[in-house]
């Protein structure tokens, strides 16, 4: 910056350099008379040469020629910038100059604003990057004073700046993820309080820990926890919205500030978003990593920001007690029980499907005529850890709020077709499908996919679809179950005659099969309109060329109805209840023993294996009817009902 500018002199006249014992003022002057002497040659030197970017500008502020380094500083041509307005100059998202207000300096004539902003300012080079520079101005005047031009001199300090900013933000911010740090926090909070309690909004804490993160530090080495630290942070950043703030508060603790939260389910809407981050595992080092975390909520508008950190700090305290893992607490007051349990319930049930948590049970589907055992249909149940074995009633609407539902709907498929290949050749399972699911993108190539891996034959699905998913469904999805279809899987209307308008449905999909709800078929015999309308089902059923399901069948009354109005197939207790499959080694020895009397909705299943004729080379112990039936044997000898009416005929 302070180069010596190369002026070549005549060796008698040059200079001595100042401080030079016997340099006099004298001599000074004889050599600027000199160096005016040839004033071409001073130009060079002090503008053109000079290692300052400098430009002469008109008073009004148009650039009459720029020196090299003037150009070379802002990327532009020495003609290009001739004749310009040096506004050009300056940087877009900067307030406009003139409005700075800026007044010339006494006895300073009246120049462009431009030309006045002495000091630090920012600038755009002709390619757009941003530059840092001091300016300077010199008014040049004539002989007799009056103003000529101006000399405006800009000094690079872009590096400087730069490094101010970065210590700045490297202050501020997590040197290992990148965050913004615990000192950043409480700006940014007081900012959120502040502008959420002026949109009448508030601002939620989500405090996230890491379970068990030491025991991942011991086992993977420090290095491998850094990485999935920086992993984890990178998944929250992507997964947060532009409003909120991540921040990394300390080893693994993490803390995310969300502006604008309306109301619990807006908090909630975000946990799950932040939450699902953990739903891959991790790869450090090719090995994967599945990490949980506890997480305590809290909710808030007119309060500190310590105070709002001290409510998200005890509710993950809490989550945090006794060494649980995955736990949602929420700060008393700020979420009702129930939000908390549905919250709790979704973290629990992501890790379900990893913990190996989830079972098909299945139900026999039979032929009411002759009892013979078609398929079975398969019924998801959750063993939980602690609340033991939950019907899909308990958990499915969970997961029907959010990305989970294909997850599970993926395992299920998967693991009935696998299930179903392992039996006798003639049985059919049947496999529910949720709505969103089946809307998915790649529904048809899961279901081509479960086929093949299992080798079951198409033909050996059913998949069961409910009339609202079948009245409502995109034209996507139309597509999706024709390709599916196409392949020779067929589809099955359920709970027919619940939605309100189940005769069109019929229309949109390529039923195979309609599986009339077990709301009528317990009426059926007593409630004679019930028992005109499962007539009219039948007959519509029958006259559409559809396969019909009766479900639900309780007694003998039922199914003797369903018998004489026409109904070819039946599901129900009377069959058989939904059981899960005996393991390989119990069907080995031909004991078909059943996980002892599991209590699904406050029902004990029946101790003895079901009566289902067909057989299968793996069979799912299809259970005997509830007690009901053991007093109603009325039917022929070698029924069914008769082999239920003792289970210890079994
Ligand atoms: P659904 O498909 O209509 O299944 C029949 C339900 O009726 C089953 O309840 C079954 O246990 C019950 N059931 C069968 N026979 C009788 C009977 O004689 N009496 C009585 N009271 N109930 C009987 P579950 O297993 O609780 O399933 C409830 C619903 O959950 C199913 O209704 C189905 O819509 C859904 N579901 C079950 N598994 C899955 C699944 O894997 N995926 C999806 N998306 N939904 C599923
Ligand atoms: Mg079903
Ligand atoms: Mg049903």
């Amino acid at each position: 910056m302070r180069d010596a500018v190369p002026v070549s002199l005549p060796a008698p006249e040059m200079p001595r350099s100042p401080g030079t014992p016997g340099g006099g003022a004298g001599q000074r002057l004889r050599a600027i008379d000199t160096l005016l002497a040839d004033r071409g040659q001073l130009f060079q030197a002090l503008f053109l040469g000079a290692p300052i970017a400098k430009a002469l500008v008109d008073l009004d502020g148009h650039v009459l020629v720029a020196n090299p380094r003037m150009c070379a500083l802002t990327g532009r041509t020495a003609e290009s910038l001739a004749g310009r307005h040096v506004d050009l100059l300056a940087h877009p998202d900067d307030p406009p100059v003139g409005d700075l207000g800026l007044r010339p300096a006494p006895g300073e004539p009246d120049l462009d604003p431009n030309l006045l902003l002495d000091g630090e300012r920012r600038l755009r080079r002709s390619d757009g990057t941003e530059l840092w520079v001091v300016q300077s101005h010199e008014v040049v005047r004539q002989n007799n004073g009056t103003p000529q031009f101006v000399v405006l001199s800009l000094v690079d300090v872009t590096d400087r700046r730069r490094a101010e900013e970065d210590a700045v933000r490297r202050a501020f911010m997590d040197p290992l993820t990148g965050l913004p740090n615990r000192r950043a926090l409480t700006d940014r909070l007081r900012h959120a309080v502040a502008l959420s309690r002026r949109r009448g909004l508030q601002v939620g804490l989500v405090h996230l820990n890491i379970d068990r993160f030491q025991a991942v530090n011991d086992a993977l080495g420090h290095e491998a926890g850094d990485l999935l630290l920086s992993q984890f942070a990178d998944r929250l950043r992507w997964s947060t919205r532009v409003e909120d703030t991540a921040v990394r508060l300390g080893a693994d603790e993490f803390l995310v500030v969300a502006e604008d939260v309306e109301d619990l389910d807006g908090l909630r809407a975000l946990a799950d978003r932040l939450l699902s981050v953990l739903d891959e595992p991790f790869v450090v080092n090719d090995r994967e990593v599945t990490l949980s975390a506890s997480v305590g909520l809290t909710l808030g508008a007119d309060m500190t920001p310590d105070d709002l950190l001290r409510q998200a700090q005890s509710a993950l305290t809490r989550a945090k007690a006794d060494g649980q893992r995955a736990r949602i607490e929420v700060h008393e007051g700020a979420l009702s029980r129930s939000d908390v349990d549905a919250l709790q319930l979704e973290t629990e049930l992501r890790h379900a499907l990893d913990n190996d948590e989830l079972r098909l049970f299945y139900q026999p589907i039979v032929h009411l005529a002759d009892e013979t055992l078609l398929g079975y249909e398969a019924l998801l149940r959750w063993q939980h850890p602690t609340r033991g074995l939950l019907p899909p009633g308990a958990f499915l609407d969970v997961a029907e709020n959010n990305r989970l539902t294909s997850k599970l709907g993926a395992w299920v498929l998967r693991r009935a077709c696998l299930d179903a290949a392992t039996w006798a050749d003639d049985l059919r399972v049947h496999v529910n499908i949720s709505a969103r699911h089946l809307a998915e993108d790649g529904f048809s190539e899961l279901v081509a996919a479960a086929l093949e891996e299992s080798g079951l034959p198409p033909q050996r699905l059913e998949l069961e679809i409910t009339e609202s998913t079948a009245l409502f469904a995109a034209e996507a999805t139309l597509h999706s179950v024709a390709v599916v279809t196409d392949q020779g899987v067929t589809l099955a209307l359920d709970d027919f005659g619940t939605g309100y308008s189940a005769i069109t449905a019929l229309h949109r999909l390529p039923i195979h099969t309609v599986k009339i709800d077990r709301s009528f078929v317990a009426d059926v015999v007593t409630q004679p309109s019930t028992a005109a309308l499962v007539h009219g089902l039948l007959q519509l059923g029958r006259g559409m060329g559809l396969q019909v399901i009766a479900e639900g069948i309780e007694d003998l009354d039922q199914a003797a109805w369903l018998l004489d109005h026409g109904c070819a197939m039946a599901q129900g207790y009377a069959f058989g209840r939904p059981a899960p499959l005996p393991s390989p080694a119990e069907v080995l020895i031909g004991e078909v023993t059943e996980t002892p009397a599991e209590d699904v909705a406050g029902e004990l299943l029946p101790e003895h294996p079901g009566p289902a004729p067909a057989l299968p080379r793996q069979r799912p112990p299809s259970s005997p009817a509830g007690h009901d039936l053991v007093d109603t044997g009325r039917f022929g000898a070698g029924s069914l009902f008769d082999e239920l009416a003792d289970p210890d005929d079994d």
